[in-house]
């Protein structure tokens, strides 16, 4: 596409020259996320103003010119991923932290803080956000938001849906808007905010958010729980959440996680293991105990075949080693990773492992499955060591039938991660076609002239 020199015009009017990037190598970085796919921008707005941002909108509205917003660019189905020759607004600038009110539980702060920033600054006062992504570290709360991140905690305390008060935001046409109340509860109006939220940048760009801060439990205790079946694992979930202590995390490795990591890595697997959860309590340090004989009970009456468990620090940081060096053996035992992030309620979950063997024997594709078991939410991925277009098509059959199994089960295509392009294909299946018409004419008056990320989530 070719963009009028009018419109690079009008846009360098208000950002510092070093605020546009125009030179192709430069764009470069900005061309692709953490997902399959790369298309160059022809610019990129490094934005450190709200005005700047709402600036960038108006003269994308004004010209027609697609932009996508981007945090760090750390989501997997390629939400982040340019138009090609259109243009990135970067909120990567847009760091400060606006007030942080721990007698409220709540901080507001802009969209390009890092999700660890938040949690470092809210420890200080013993309270946590309880969206917590692996990628912490490196993603902004503007992605998590975008794409309603989740983690472990989110068995306990919900998605980032749950814990979002309010939400600044600049639409298609540059408007700026301001969704939701900071108070503990409100009855007024649309809940525009939990629209926003998943929304993936293509109804508004968020440059403000007042979080939702849960206080830190004194003490933590971290089990270990070994199965011979990935079956028992599966329905132990359901026990767990209906008992009166509900776990913190309720994460899985299935048999071929553990077969990798037998091969591997030399870590202590028991020989008979064909499953694990790693189950969190949270809780006073007094009451904990009775907690943990409640969890440890149900695991047992459930079949377990061993469980370790851990109070300290560094005990509990042994407990985990193992699901934390998951990820990089994944990367050494092959060269491509087909990555999807399935969810299903709860009481499917057993179904959902059958149907997953099934598919990976029918395909004869190494598979191995794991994730946030407590919330129905499984990483599944393909590990393939070569990828040419045959394969390829068969992957493409592969993931069409995982999607329909996902929903015959009740289930959505993705859990945390969103739909970006990678998922956009099997929307029509997921979301009735009168709904999808409503979601069209809502995005047409957040964004009448379809700027706003387009190429991702609508069919
Ligand atoms: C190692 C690793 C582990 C991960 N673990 C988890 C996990 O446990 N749980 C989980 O939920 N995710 C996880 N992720 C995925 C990813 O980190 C999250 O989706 C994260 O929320 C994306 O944040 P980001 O700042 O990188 O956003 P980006 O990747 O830059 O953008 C993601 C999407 O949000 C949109 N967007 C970004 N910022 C804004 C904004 N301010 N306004 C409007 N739209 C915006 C983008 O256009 C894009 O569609 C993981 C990723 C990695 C690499």
């Amino acid at each position: 596409m070719t963009i009028s020199a009018d419109f690079w015009r009008q846009l360098s009017a208000k950002l510092q020259p070093e605020q546009l990037l125009r030179d192709p190598a430069n764009c470069l970085s900005y061309s692709y996320d953490n997902g399959r796919h790369q298309a160059q921008p022809s610019g990129v707005v490094l934005a450190e103003t709200v005005e700047q941002v709402q600036h960038t909108l108006r003269c994308c509205h004004d010209y027609q010119v697609p932009v996508t917003a981007r945090g760090r660019g750390t989501g997997t189905p390629g939400g982040a991923t340019p138009v090609p020759g259109g243009l990135i607004l970067s909120l990567e600038r847009l760091t400060n932290i606006r007030d942080f009110n721990p007698a409220n539980r709540s901080l507001r702060i802009e969209a390009g803080v890092l999700n660890q920033t938040v949690q470092d600054l809210a420890a200080t006062k013993n309270l946590f956000w309880p969206p917590d992504p692996s990628s912490a570290a490196y993603c902004t709360i503007g992605g998590n938001i975008a794409t309603n991140g989740g983690g472990p905690r989110a068995v306990k305390y919900g998605t980032t849906r749950d814990n979002v008060l309010a939400i600044r935001a600049v639409t298609g046409t540059g408007a700026l808007i301001e969704t939701g109340f900071t108070t503990a509860k409100a009855s007024c109006g649309f809940d525009l905010g939990r629209l926003l939220i998943g929304s993936e940048g293509t109804l508004a760009i968020i440059v403000e958010a007042t979080l939702k801060l849960s206080p830190l439990q004194p003490s933590i205790a971290t089990l270990q729980v070994w199965f011979d079946s990935e079956n028992q694992a599966a329905h132990l979930v359901a026990e767990l959440l209906q008992s009166p202590v509900i776990p913190c995390a309720v994460e899985f490795m299935d048999s071929a996680c553990l077969d990798l990591l037998r091969r591997h890595r030399s870590l202590a697997i028991p020989t008979h293991a064909n499953a694990l959860l790693m189950i969190e309590i949270d809780g006073l340090t007094e009451t904990l105990p009775e907690a943990v004989a409640l969890i440890n009970a149900l695991c047992r009456q459930g079949g377990s075949l061993s469980i370790d468990s851990a109070l300290t620090t560094a005990a509990r940081a042994s407990l985990w080693l193992i699901r934390k060096t998951l990820s990089p053996t994944l990367r050494l035992a092959a060269a491509y990773k087909i990555n999807e992030d399935v969810v299903v309620p709860i009481n499917q979950l057993p179904a959902l492992l059958k149907y997953l063997k099934n598919l990976a024997t029918r395909y004869a594709f190494t598979m191995v499955n794991f994730g946030h078991l407590g919330s129905g939410n499984l990483h599944v991925n393909v590990l393939l060591n070569h990828l040419d277009a045959t394969i390829q098509l068969r992957v493409n059959q592969y993931l069409a039938e995982l999607f329909q199994g996902v929903l015959a089960l009740g289930g959505c295509l993705s859990g945390e991660h969103g739909i970006g392009i990678d998922k956009q294909p099997y929307v029509a299946q997921a979301i009735c076609a009168q709904t999808l018409t409503l979601m069209k004419a809502v995005k047409a008056q957040f964004d009448p002239r379809h700027i706003l990320n387009p190429g991702k989530f609508f069919p």
